[in-house]
């Protein structure tokens, strides 16, 4: 008579969040291509820079934000792994704040907001990994989620669009309560930091640290040319 837990592995069996292959839930394929945003960087916002540098150009422009990093490159298991999530098909809220807290140092933070989800959009595809990292995270860092946020109309979809596209779309998109002095913004990807600053813009916090499991590896936000101040 099989036990409980070997019935429950028979019939549902462990499988990779990226590629879905049985066996584990990170396999030996794409573990190893998990990329993380590796030093030399920008401590501010996570650019590949030259040098260690506290600022870059990249981020100079994000002046709501005290920092906005990510702990993987947006590509290969991470880019399958946070699509799957996206869609639904998965949850691993778990697993991606261990690699956040891996990966990131731990902000001064009191609480953590959530990037409000559009509320059609969430419907349909039936997840919300924000919120569902955000809960995780608050266990590692041993702080509240704070429902500070909250959108004030719906937006077209980011994908798609440049950066001042990107900035013109969540103008006027969010609202915010008072909280504490401190936040961590929580949001699954990291693209040009536009709804980021948006939020960080409309929460009366002092600072806001922008936290998520990946952001691309390519586009405007790379930084070539870092700023004189060097850390
Ligand atoms: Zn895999
Ligand atoms: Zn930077």
């Amino acid at each position: 008579m099989p036990s409980l837990t070997s019935l429950v592995r028979l019939v549902l069996p462990r499988r990779c969040v990226a590629c879905g292959a049985p066996g584990e839930w990170m396999c030996e394929r794409c573990g190893p291509r998990l990329r993380p945003l590796a030093a030399p960087l920008c401590v501010r916002c996570g650019a590949p820079t030259a040098l260690a540098v506290s600022s870059c150009r990249a981020c100079s422009r994000l002046r709501w934000l005290t920092s906005a990093r990510s702990a993987l490159w947006l590509e290969g298991p991470a880019l399958a792994l946070l699509g799957r999530w996206k869609r639904g098909e998965i949850s691993p809220a778990r697993l991606s704040a261990a690699l956040m807290v891996h990966e990131l140092p731990r902000p001064p933070v009191d609480a953590i907001a959530v990037v409000p989800a559009v509320g059609d959009r969430r419907l349909l595809r039936g997840a919300d990994p924000p919120a569902e990292l955000a809960v995780e995270l608050a266990r590692w860092w041993e702080v509240p989620v704070v429902p500070l946020l909250r959108r004030t109309r719906g937006v077209r979809p980011q994908r798609g669009l440049d950066a001042a596209a990107r900035r013109g779309n969540v103008r006027g998109a969010f609202a915010a309560r008072a909280g504490p002095c401190s936040l961590a913004l929580v949001d699954d990807v990291y693209t040009t930091g536009a709804t980021a600053a948006r939020c960080a813009g409309r929460a009366p916090s002092t600072c806001m640290w922008s936290r998520s499991p990946a952001r691309p590896s390519i586009g405007p936000l790379r930084a070539r040319r870092p700023m004189a101040d060097s850390v």
